[in-house]
């Protein structure tokens, strides 16, 4: 088993409905999106146009996001890896 410490803290998103601003803003269509761990911030992944998930891993150095709603996997940036 591979095992992650950058999973250390754990956020509870408060709602349930999940979007990623910055599309919204400029009415950019989003495929998926993605859960920071660290702040809560919602981006879209890397299938989208925005890729603000990304970005905001690059803006931020907030490395673990996960996939939202499902909750099906945990990604972190600098594993490169799913978890
Ligand atoms: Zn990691
Ligand atoms: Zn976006
Ligand atoms: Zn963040």
């Amino acid at each position: 088993m591979k095992e992650c410490e950058h999973f250390s803290s754990q956020i509870e998103h408060p709602s349930k409905s999940f979007e990623c601003i910055h599309c919204k803003k400029e009415h950019l269509p989003v495929v998926a999106l993605r859960l920071c761990l660290v702040c809560g911030h919602v981006g879209c992944c890397d299938s989208s146009i925005g890729q603000h998930a990304t970005k905001h891993f690059k803006e931020t150095g907030h490395a673990v996001m996960q996939a939202v709603p499902d909750k099906s996997w945990k990604w972190c940036y600098i594993h490169e890896d799913y978890f």
